[in-house]
């Protein structure tokens, strides 16, 4: 019987069919495969789903966000022709917002913290950006990446600060886009939505869409990795604890309710936090049993997925976002070394350790 009904939702057709042909880079924004992940489903005796969001032409989930962001300011009449996008990120939201500026005319200036991958700094000035590099300080101290990137806005003619963590133009991007598409797709049913939250804008804006289309049956869960405080302030009723720990998975984790998810945070249904070794474990599962090359926060949300799908029941069927690719982190999280260095490499079943091949 889950079979029957999960075929329903899944296309015979070999390959995506595209319809008309789309205006420019932002124009290919969005639209994205919803990939049934068949043989976890199978294992769990549930229907799980990832929207894949590695597909956008950026590469990840923020181009959406990148894209709102920016019409916004333009509706506002904050961002005219020639003008500069300024945003304090540390990768993805950067590359989808180089991108979308480079489509539209605008020069972009990125402020991130110095800790960043080297990969992520050259993508960033191949696409044009002016990258700066700050000290990574806490979200307290007055230089911290995301201040310096408002001041900079602040003291140049024409020239925006997006604020992605605060600026809800980032989860009415999920809103109106990522959440339609997956309601659509499902044919309009979804037991469970769960995904881990950076800016809060992805879980927030498509949670929001699913809740209200289904008449608040769809429950919205918030997955963690380890050093965030979101699951310990769910699961206590609002209590914030400072910041402990830290996690191998990059965009995710959090130490305060940014603006995007504080619309939202109350209909949340719960939280879990995913320890990096099931995190791990996941990007590597899924290139062996899927075939799908993920990184680590796409893993997490995966482990997330399986885990409300046995909570929800046999039958449910789950949604997760597929955030972006294992490009960007490829000579971390497949080498043996790094894995090493993390104390990770006993995660990686003796079966799948062959593809640790750097
Ligand atoms: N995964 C990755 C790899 C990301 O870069 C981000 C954004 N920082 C997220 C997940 C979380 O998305 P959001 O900001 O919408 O919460």
């Amino acid at each position: 019987m889950f079979r029957a009904s999960a075929s329903r939702l899944v296309s015979s057709r070999a390959y995506s069919t595209g319809t008309a042909a789309v205006n420019g880079f932002t124009g290919a924004i969005g639209n994205t495969p919803l990939i049934y992940l068949r043989s976890l489903s199978e294992q769990v005796g549930a229907q799980i789903f990832g929207k894949a969001e590695f597909q956008n032409p950026g590469g990840s989930v923020k181009d959406r966000a990148a894209l709102g962001v920016v019409r916004d300011a333009e509706e506002k009449g904050l961002l005219k022709p020639g003008g500069t996008v300024v945003e304090g990120t540390a990768g993805n939201t950067g590359i989808g917002l180089a991108h979308v500026c480079r489509a539209k005319g605008y020069k972009c200036v990125i402020y991130m913290p110095n800790t960043q991958s080297q990969e992520k700094i050259d993508l960033l000035c191949m696409l044009g950006a002016d990258v700066r590099p700050v000290a990574a300080v806490a979200y307290d101290n007055p230089v911290n990446y995301n201040h310096q990137a408002r001041d900079y806005a602040k003291a140049t003619a024409n020239a925006v600060w997006t604020d992605q963590f605060d600026n809800v133009a980032n989860a009415y991007a999920h809103y109106v886009s990522t959440g339609p598409e997956i309601w659509d797709q499902m044919h309009g049913r979804v037991d469970g939505f769960v995904c881990a939250t950076g800016t809060g804008g992805t879980l927030a804006g498509t949670g929001r869409y699913l809740l209200e289309q289904s008449g608040g049956k769809t429950q919205i869960w918030l997955a963690d990795p380890p050093g965030s405080v979101l699951t310990s302030y769910i699961q206590s009723g609002g209590k914030l604890n400072e910041r402990a720990g830290s996690s191998i998975t990059e965009g995710i984790g959090q130490g305060r309710v940014t603006k995007n998810l504080g619309t939202f945070i109350e209909h949340v249904s719960g939280a879990m936090t995913i320890p990096d070794e099931k995190s791990i474990e996941m990007v590597y599962r899924v290139l062996d049993q899927e075939g799908i090359y993920l990184g680590a926060s796409s893993a997490l949300n995966v482990v997330a997925a399986v885990a409300l799908a046995k909570k929800l029941g046999t039958g449910s069927r789950i949604v997760t976002i597929l955030c972006d690719g294992a490009y960007r982190y490829q000579s971390r999280l497949f080498s043996k070394a790094w894995l090493k260095t993390k104390g990770l490499e006993g995660a990686i079943p003796e079966h799948l350790k062959k593809y640790a091949v750097l």
